[in-house]
């Protein structure tokens, strides 16, 4: 069977404990992935800790070049690097190369790191006083990363960090630990000294090494809620930098007078695409009024209904497996709690099984009517081909309904009205906003992150965030007195005491 190592320099001890990695479109295991423990993370920080240095004083234009020659090399392998991502994650081929597009901006931001690793500067601040300021590596960063997006998240984390000169350790989901690694071996082959970025698999043994080591400077973290604020706390106890953004549940409110057939084409990509596991899916439908909500649930049934699921591969699918069979069981445990909570299951996704791939993790499209605020299957995430709907009273209820809930990633509102959606983007208690856009993740050179439950920290991921994230802020205060027209130095460094 294929075995996942850890990409380190030199050998990597031999596992005492391993994860499976399914195939979710057969249900077959087709891997395993070695876990790592603390003594692995000591000797990849060890590395680390050498390489680091010369890497920070290279000049930021190799730097860039060395980016530059990634981004090459990712496009140049992008069927490949798509089609081992689909077959791990269960998502679609099409979708496979969204992920390592949106990771593969951040890189081309990076790529610009001369100019935007610029620093300030204040001449004439006093008398003969210049003041600048110059931001600094942080030395060595982690990132730990979640199954759903294993190109794109790992290259907003440390495209940005290595790019601002920092040594970079990766612990990757134990789920679909592959393309992780096909991402370092190929940001070596650009030009990147071995070591600067090393990925260490393993699951809470190897992240709690990650939290405690002392000379582990910054962590980012996405994934589930709880663990995102455990990693948060406990870092920041630790006196690390930390990042950590959480889960979410994303509504989409829908006003009377939206283009419905436009809603309905956003909402079946949205709330299904890459079977729901995407933390700026649009799980939740807000129409306001009830003739909006009628209106929509006829439109919805038959364009729900014509989704095709299907295996990975399959070009024609809109959606594959979910991720293992344990998602599988708690995606259908959810439709379950929906329906003994009183909502109406119009369309049921439990107990489907695809022909020829009967053991597949595949979870049907399904759509849920009458789901109301004090429902537990509204109040958390499903992360799944689910979608919701709450029918707000007005306005006001849509604004009030994600601004209340826990979790604050996305929202987007559909509407025809300049001035509704300009209220609704200004007031909403919500990280990031569409207007007519269904999955509104920033273009990377703007900055992501969510708020409440969905993002712990003050600082975004990627964009002129994610650079001030994986970077200090030096402040030099200068003076040049001249030498008093005699040659000498009349400027005296004053001393204590
Ligand atoms: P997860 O929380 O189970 O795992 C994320 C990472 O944490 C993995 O690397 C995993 O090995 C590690 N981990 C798991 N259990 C741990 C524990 N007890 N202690 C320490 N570390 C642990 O998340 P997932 O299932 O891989 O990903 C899906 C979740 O991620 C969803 O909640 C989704 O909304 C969220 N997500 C959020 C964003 C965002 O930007 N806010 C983006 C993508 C995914």
């Amino acid at each position: 069977m294929r075995q996942v190592d850890h990409f380190i320099v030199g050998d990597s001890p031999a596992p005492t404990r391993k994860h499976s990695i399914w195939n979710p479109s057969t249900g077959e295991v087709q891997a395993e992935v070695a876990l790592g423990d603390a003594a692995l993370l000591d000797k990849a920080v060890a590395t680390a800790k050498e390489v680091q240095p010369a890497w920070a004083s290279t000049n930021p234009q190799k730097r860039a070049r060395v980016m530059f020659k990634f981004k090459e090399l990712i496009e140049a392998n992008m069927q490949s690097l798509a089609e081992l991502l689909s077959s791990e994650h269960g998502k679609v081929v099409d979708d496979a190369k969204g992920d390592v597009q949106r990771g593969l901006e951040v890189i081309e931001y990076a790529c610009g790191i001369p100019q935007i690793l610029k620093g300030e500067y204040t001449q004439g601040a006093g008398p003969g006083i210049d003041v600048y300021s110059t931001r600094q590596p942080l030395g060595i960063g982690a990132g730990i990363t979640p199954f759903n997006f294993p190109a794109m998240i790992p290259m907003w984390m440390f495209g940005m960090a290595c790019a601002a000169g920092n040594a970079f350790i990766l612990k990757p989901s134990e789920r679909d630990p592959s393309v992780p690694m096909r991402l370092a071996e190929l940001f070596v082959e650009a030009g990147a000294p071995e070591g600067l970025l090393q990925v260490l698999h393993g699951d809470k043994e190897m992240v709690d090494a990650i939290i405690d080591h002392p000379d582990i400077a910054a962590i980012s973290f996405v994934g589930s809620s709880d663990i995102a604020q455990y990693i948060y706390s406990r870092g920041t106890a630790n006196a690390k930098r930390v990042q950590a953004f959480g889960g979410a549940k994303n509504h989409g409110i829908v006003m009377p007078d939206a283009d419905l057939d436009q809603v309905v084409n956003d909402l079946t990509g949205a709330a299904f695409g890459s079977a729901g596991e995407r933390c700026m899916a649009l799980p939740v439908v807000v129409p306001v009024g009830e003739d909006t909500a009628n209106r929509l649930r006829e439109k919805l049934i038959p364009a729900i209904n014509a989704l095709r699921v299907g295996v990975s591969n399959d070009p024609d699918a809109h959606y594959g497996p979910v991720v293992t069979p344990e998602h599988k069981a708690r995606v259908e445990q959810w439709i379950t709690t929906a329906e003994e909570e009183g909502s109406e299951i119009v369309i049921d996704g439990r107990g489907f099984t695809l022909q020829g791939h009967e053991n597949g993790f595949f979870v049907g499209p399904t759509l849920i009517d009458g789901v109301t605020e004090t429902m537990k299957s509204y109040q958390e995430e499903i992360f799944g081909p689910v979608l919701q709907i709450v029918r707000a009273k007005d306005f006001e209820d849509a604004v009030r309904l994600p601004s209340e809930h826990q979790y604050g990633n996305g929202v987007a509102i559909f509407t025809r009205n300049g001035h509704a959606a300009r209220e609704f983007a200004s007031r909403v208690q919500v990280g990031m906003v569409g207007v007519n856009v269904p999955i509104p993740v920033p273009v990377s050179y703007h900055s992501f992150g969510g708020w409440k439950r969905s993002g712990f920290g003050d600082i975004d991921q990627y964009g002129t965030e994610g650079l001030a994230f994986w970077t200090k802020n030096k402040k030099i205060t200068q003076r040049w007195p001249d030498g008093g027209g005699d040659g000498s130095n009349a400027f005296i460094i004053p001393t204590m005491g």
